[in-house]
């Protein structure tokens, strides 16, 4: 990353919506609230890395227990969801369109935007 990267991303920043920067649905790691917390289903959960699991009831899958997660339209602008993470309740948000869930979007995913590159942590 440089200056002129980083400028140009802040630049474009303005025009991107969630739907521009998220995990889509089929690619996020979630359990089902009525899941049994057996060893394999531990290990599951170790070995994918993630932080932060969303949980969701069986059927139908509208409603996420545990801590409540921010839900934000597939339009809403970046900057938008940007002010929200930063009043710092919780850095993942679900985005829905017309309803329907269509992925997850977190911090990161909204500064790789701004920085125009991937970011691997460990
Ligand atoms: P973590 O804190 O778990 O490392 P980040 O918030 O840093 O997660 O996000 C890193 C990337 O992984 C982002 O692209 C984010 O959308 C994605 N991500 C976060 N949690 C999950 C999950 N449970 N399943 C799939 N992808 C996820």
């Amino acid at each position: 990353t440089d200056s002129v990267t980083i400028i140009r991303g802040a630049l474009d920043f303005q025009d991107k919506v969630a739907e521009d920067a998220i995990t889509p649905l089929d690619k996020v790691f979630m359990i089902s609230n009525d899941i049994i917390l057996d060893r394999k289903t531990l290990n599951e959960i170790y070995l994918c890395g993630y932080s932060r699991i969303p949980i969701y009831d069986a059927l139908p899958l509208k409603k996420f227990s545990t801590n409540p997660i921010l839900t934000v339209e597939a339009s809403t602008s970046l900057v938008d969801i940007l002010n929200s993470f930063q009043e710092g309740k919780c850095h993942m948000a679900l985005v829905v369109k017309e309803s329907n869930p269509i992925g997850i979007i977190t911090l990161e995913d909204i500064l790789e935007e701004l920085i125009q590159e991937e970011i691997y942590d460990e």
